[in-house]
């Protein structure tokens, strides 16, 4: 199979992309609709179509995947952070390669309970 789609956005950018961080195999970048003050997206280069297809990843490489995910939320400024993936429309997933979401300094948002936000600061 090959590693990327012709015709999938976020194959693209992991070409063209601005990255925030970058590692043999892996992209962030900004999402372009932010959630959180910070919000970062991990792309792997290799076109998975969603989370249920990880198997498609060597053990090395999802290894590495795992990895570049903490690596980037580091080189953002992070320790505290919450990290998500949306699998399939009904969890809310809207683009189809497997992404993971980064989200940051999440003390001002309102689904987070107040005793989070007082840690968080
Ligand atoms: P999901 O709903 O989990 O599939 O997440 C898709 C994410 O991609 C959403 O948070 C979008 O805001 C984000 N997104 C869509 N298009 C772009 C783009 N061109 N650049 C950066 N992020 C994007
Ligand atoms: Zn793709």
């Amino acid at each position: 199979m090959p590693l990327q789609r012709d015709d999938c956005l976020f194959c693209r950018l992991t070409r063209e992309g601005d990255f925030v961080h970058q590692a043999p195999g892996f992209v962030a970048i900004n999402d372009i609709n932010p959630q959180a003050p910070v919000h970062v997206l991990v792309l792997p280069e290799r076109h998975v179509d969603t989370f249920r297809d990880v198997g498609e990843f060597d053990a090395g490489e999802a290894k590495r995947m795992l990895e570049f995910v903490a690596e980037t939320a580091a080189k953002v400024g992070l320790t505290d952070y919450r990290v998500l993936v949306n699998v399939g429309p009904g969890g809310g997933q809207t683009v189809f390669h497997l992404h993971w979401h980064i989200l940051g300094n999440l003390a001002d948002r309102a689904d987070v309970p107040a005793a989070l936000q007082e840690r968080a600061g």
